[in-house]
């Protein structure tokens, strides 16, 4: 037996294996679980923004070796849904074909990078590569010699990703400036007129205090023309002295989702049944950022780890109790909550799609550091605690800090 496959190994792929482990290892039943994925390791893509990022990550054998799971490291090339195999090129270049029963697709998304002269000087934090490339470049800034903009950044696109990075570089490019006698400046760049568009007007006043407290200029109602070494010039001709330039706007779900015959959203996302079948090609589960499932009535899930981990404990489930002849579970989303991090502001937490706001400051911080180091990271070495996580009715608030 094929089994079920899950391709690709981050919050959707690890929890849609250990969901599928789990059902069978309930129904006393014997099921092949394999994980195709392009790394080695489960990247905590959320906190990319941070310090450090080569840390942000944990072992895919730490995580999936202990329930007998599978992992081929390869990268999925393609998917044939009719003769249900995914064509894989392994770290020696060599191609394989890895046959399923029931595959699920979590791929998660990639930044849209832009067309623009001199795009290949941008930064990004979308993975963790380019966040270790941003890393190093910080660091290396002390010892450039001195000119404009040594220690200027812009961060193009005010959603959250470029929120939580702007704030994050005023703290640490203030602290590398001062080191230097000299003044650092971030610089917000976005297209819309407003900060955070995405996110509405709940959060906003927070967000701008945080912004006006950090002393991060605005520019709004412009986009990114060009990019150049040591400076950007803006769509309205503006030039901004910056040796960092970072581009945060626009994600889309993973190349992958083209090979599913079956519609897509403007992400790109595949449409799922209330299973997280791919609507026409029964055989396929999505889940996390690939997945276009809806969340409620009239909303459909985001791409953010609290769905992630959320849709692929119910596609593994779905997926082995479809293959084991068990009942499935409809998908259903805890209530919808957003914790954005604002460097030394703190934080905002705020609850429901219209984002009222519930905490913030160092109220909102501790939440944040409880999702960013706790809550997202499954445990490792540990089958058992696994396997009693991978449940779709488990909650985060039951994880606890060791030893609290
Ligand atoms: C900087 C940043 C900050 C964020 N902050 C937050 C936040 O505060 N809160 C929040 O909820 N969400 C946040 N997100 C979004 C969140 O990280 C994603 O929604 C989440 O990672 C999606 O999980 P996923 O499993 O679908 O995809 P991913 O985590 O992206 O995992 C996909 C995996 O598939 C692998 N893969 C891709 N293609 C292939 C292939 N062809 N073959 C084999 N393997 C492949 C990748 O290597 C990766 O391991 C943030 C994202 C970024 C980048």
């Amino acid at each position: 037996m094929s089994g079920i496959v899950v391709v690709g190994g981050g919050f959707a792929g690890v929890w849609s294996a250990a969901g599928a482990v789990r059902l069978a290892r309930a129904a006393g039943r014997e099921l092949s679980v394999t994980v195709i994925s392009s790394g080695d390791d489960l990247v905590i893509r959320p906190r990319l923004y941070q310090a450090g990022p080569d840390r942000m990550r944990v072992s895919l054998d730490r995580i999936l070796g202990p329930i007998g799971v599978r992992r081929v490291a390869a990268t999925a090339t393609g998917i044939d849904t009719v003769g249900r195999r995914v064509t894989v090129v392994g770290r020696d270049g060599r191609s394989g074909e890895i046959d399923y029963d029931r595959l699920i697709l979590s791929t998660g998304s990639q930044l849209v990078r832009p067309a623009l002269p001199g795009a290949e000087l941008l930064y990004d934090v979308d993975t963790l590569p380019a966040a270790a490339a941003l890393d190093a470049h910080l660091d290396r800034l002390p010892d450039l010699p001195p000119s404009e903009g040594r220690f200027a950044a812009v961060v193009v696109g005010a959603g959250f990703t470029g929120l939580e990075i702007a704030t994050e570089l005023a703290d640490r490019l203030g602290a590398l400036a001062a080191r230097a006698g000299e003044r650092a400046e971030v610089v917000l760049v976005e297209r819309a007129d407003t900060i955070g568009p995405e996110l509405g007007p709940g959060p906003r006043p927070e967000i701008l205090d945080a912004l006006s407290a950090a002393g991060i200029r605005q520019r709004l109602g412009v986009r990114l023309a060009a990019v150049e070494p040591g400076g950007v010039t803006l769509s309205d001709g503006t030039r901004i002295p910056a040796h960092t330039a970072i581009w945060t706007a626009g994600v889309r779900a993973s190349s992958l989702t083209a090979d599913i015959p079956a519609d897509r959203d403007e992400l790109g996302r595949l449409d799922v049944d209330a299973q997280l079948r791919v609507a026409g090609v029964p055989q396929v589960y999505a889940a996390g950022d690939t997945a276009a499932a809806e969340a409620e009535p009239g909303h459909r899930v985001l791409q953010c780890c609290q769905h992630a981990l959320q849709l692929g404990k119910f596609a593994g489930h779905n997926a082995a109790a479809d293959l084991l002849g068990l009942p499935p579970a409809p998908f259903t989303a805890t209530p919808y909550v957003t914790c954005l991090d604002l460097g030394s502001a703190g934080a905002v937490f705020t609850n429901g799609w219209d984002r009222r706001v519930v905490s913030t400051g160092d109220t909102a911080k501790a939440r944040k550091r409880n999702v960013n180091e706790l809550w997202i990271y499954p445990p490792t070495d540990d089958p058992g605690e696994l396997l009693r996580q991978a449940d779709y009715r488990f909650s985060v608030r039951e994880i606890t800090a060791p030893g609290a």
